[in-house]
């Protein structure tokens, strides 16, 4: 670029690639974005200098042709530019029709994890009070809705217990489910820095993921799909052999004694015969992590997407618990989220079914009434439907409507082609983005909204550490930010907010929000990021939870004991093969944004399917032709990439593609896991072919 230093405009802000929460400088001149380069570290206390490949390049999105940049509505079938006053006065007299004809339960609502808290917090407000329901939602319920439901039963908040310092400082990993050098770069990069020092790192997972083949990594392979099983192995191991920790069992937990005789059945050769996994590496893993002075549980979807995420992720807790390495110094469990802010954005600020912002429960008759005080309305305790419930309605013809902000279901919905079908098939569809996504595809309205650079707000990290994001370069045309547009659709519900800056919904966030309680814009400004609970203005925040007690009633944790049969579907002579799903490093979620970028298509930009060479030689399929993949719910065409970096029994094919290579085409809307809904992305019977000759 040909421009001098003084004549370019530098912001400090927040990535909004992936819920890591680097911070960095973006480097700005005439609405286009330059270069990200580092900021002052205090200012950047998780990442430092560091940033990812996604970080560092990937802007060229911003000034794609086909930005959205003014409304549009749809007319005999195409779509027309409008005005916002046309557009808007459209959306609302669609969703309070439906409201007026059929209950304000017939509407669903999908706010955005990409999207700030302050735009989640009036999304929620919106759903509340103007429509009158608590069907909304948000794609948390794809990845970690079962997180949140585990670590609330047991340790008390539906977030990552431990700070930076926590990562940087422990002696021994617990690695599960997570390909942490792809999907978290710059963790992976601290994780592995951690272990150089001196750190054990234990790595379980199907697949040989990158952090699995780091030299000092412990690798085990687990079959997908019974992750409880091995973990109560290694509880068992543990319990048999002494090395939990009895005092702070006593003293800080319930449940032993049932978790103790739940655990009896999960013997080595039990655990070998199910999960696939080796009795000698079980063991040894179980006592590194039972004897290490610290530890930290880390795990990402691998986990969660599964019926039985929400017993994983409790055993996961159970395991922490009965080796005393959660609430104590530089241990603890830590969920790796995805979207940049799916920890504030999809959980803290309540766009979900049951929660009031900062998992205030809409049923109890206290925190109801608050907020009904607060937003001047009648409040309902019914639960609402979660995003897939809200699909299946549709199905079933009790939704009419939605109005969907910042995501893509059209491409991230389990069994896609249905999920299109449903789209279609609504009386009204209203999309909020930036692009003409897949799901905007099916609107009848559109309403241009801004990105992460063109926005005013907060996102909230993995490790609960709220921090600013500020606007760098100007909306595109006439788009808008998320919180703009749903304030001006609120006002034609006679609800006039009268925000005149995001600081200011931050403001209202804290003062319903105890965990928020002491966040503000100008404290964030001041002092760089506060991790919650934040409970009051002179409250410092909270960088590792539980140290004194457990967020239980009465401080102590829960143990429970879970079981699983595995997989809703298991492999059958139809569908011989499990398929399980991931991300690249070089993409991200559906690829609204990173398939816009030349330099990460040209190194990732087709969709694959790994194979085991056993697997390829019985099928007759070579290195780099086209595959075709069944399941009962479709079928996908892909690269076929033979590496024994799968089983000969798994196949992995990565999530971010379109069309005939989109990965969801295969898996299955009905596999929920029942507790917290989220589908089973994670293990789907599945055949492959050669397209060869096709
Ligand atoms: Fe952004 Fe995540 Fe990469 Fe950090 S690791 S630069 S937050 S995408």
């Amino acid at each position: 670029y040909d421009y001098r230093l003084e004549e370019v405009d530098v912001t400090d802000t927040t990535c909004g690639y992936c819920a890591v929460g680097c911070r960095f400088d973006l480097y700005t001149k005439n609405g286009e974005v330059l270069a990200s380069r580092p900021t002052d570290p205090e200012n950047a206390p998780i990442n430092g200098i560091s940033t990812c490949v996604k970080g560092k390049f990937s802007y060229g999105f911003q000034n794609s042709d086909d930005r959205l940049t003014q409304p549009l509505i749809r007319k005999d079938g195409e779509f027309h530019e409008t005005s916002w006053a046309e557009a808007l006065d459209f959306v609302a007299n669609r969703l309070g029709g439906i409201k007026e004809q059929h209950g304000a339960n017939a509407l669903g609502f999908v706010s955005s994890s990409r999207a700030t808290n302050e735009a989640n917090y009036v999304m929620q407000k919106f759903v509340r009070q103007s429509i009158g329901t608590n069907n909304v939602d948000n794609c948390n319920r794809l990845c970690h809705s079962p997180t949140v439901e585990a670590l609330s039963q047991t340790l008390g908040y539906g977030a990552s217990s431990v700070s930076r310092d926590d990562l940087k400082n422990t002696d021994c990993f617990l690695i599960t489910g997570s390909n942490t050098t792809e999907q978290h770069p710059v963790l992976a990069t601290l994780i592995k820095q951690n272990v150089i020092r001196g750190a054990d790192i234990y790595v379980f997972d199907p697949r040989v993921v990158k952090i699995a083949e780091f030299t000092r990594s412990q690798y085990t392979r687990v079959r997908p799909g019974y992750d409880a099983v091995w973990i109560n192995g290694m509880i068992r191991h543990i319990l048999e052999n002494d090395l939990h920790e009895t005092e702070f069992i006593d003293e800080r937990t319930v449940g032993f004694e049932e978790l103790a005789d739940s655990v009896q059945k999960f013997t080595p050769e039990y655990v070998e015969e199910k999960a696939g996994v080796p009795p000698d590496e079980l063991k040894q893993a179980a006592e590194g992590i039972a004897t290490a002075d610290s530890c930290v549980f880390c795990w990402a979807l691998g986990l969660t997407e599964q019926v039985n995420g929400t017993k994983n992720v409790i055993s996961m807790a159970n395991l922490a618990l009965v080796t005393g390495h959660v609430g104590t110094p530089n241990s603890g469990v830590s969920p790796f989220r995805g979207q940049n802010n799916v920890q504030g954005g999809g959980g803290d600020m309540g766009p979900v079914p049951g929660n009031f912002p900062g998992y205030q429960k809409v049923t109890d008759d206290d925190i109801r009434q608050k907020f009904a005080d607060a937003y001047d309305v009648e409040l309902t305790d019914e639960d609402g439907l979660t995003i897939t419930e809200q699909f299946l309605a549709a199905d079933d013809g009790d939704i009419k409507g939605m109005f969907i902000m910042g995501e893509n279901p059209a491409v991230s919905e389990p069994n896609v082609a249905h999920a299109r079908e449903i789209l279609e098939d609504l009386d009204f569809l209203c999309v909020q983005d930036i692009f003409l996504t897949d799901t905007a595809q099916y609107a009848d309205v559109v309403l241009p909204a801004t990105s992460f650079v063109e926005s005013n707000g907060t996102f909230t990290s993995s490790t609960r550490r709220v921090q600013l994001v500020k606007q760098a370069i100007e909306p595109k045309g006439n788009a808008k930010q998320d919180w703009k547009i749903v304030q001006a659709l609120s006002e034609r519900f006679g609800h006039e907010w009268g925000y005149e800056s995001s600081a200011e919904i931050m403001d209202e966030i804290a003062s319903l929000t105890p965990i928020y309680g002491g966040i503000s814009h100008q404290r964030l400004e001041n002092e760089g990021g506060i991790c919650w609970p934040c409970w009051d203005e002179d409250h410092p925040g909270t960088e590792t939870v539980y140290l004194e007690e457990f967020n239980q009633p009465d401080g102590r944790a829960f143990l429970i004991p879970t079981d699983t049969e595995g997989p809703a579907e298991k492999p059958s002579d139809q569908y011989p093969l499990t398929l399980t799903t991931g991300r690249v490093l070089y993409q991200y979620h559906t690829g609204t944004m990173t398939h816009r970028e030349e330099g990460l298509m040209s190194i990732a930009g087709e969709a694959f399917a790994e194979i085991h060479p056993e697997t390829a030689a019985d099928h007759g399929i070579q290195d780099s032709e086209y595959v075709r993949v069944t399941s009962p719910n479709g079928s996908a065409r892909v690269l076929a990439q033979v590496t024994k970096r799968v089983n000969p029994e798994s196949i992995f094919v990565p999530m971010h593609y379109l069309e005939d290579a989109q990965v969801n085409l295969l898996t299955n809307e009905e596999a929920l896991d029942p507790s917290a809904h989220c589908p089973e992305y994670k293990a789907t019977p599945v055949r492959i072919e050669s397209e060869t000759d096709g």
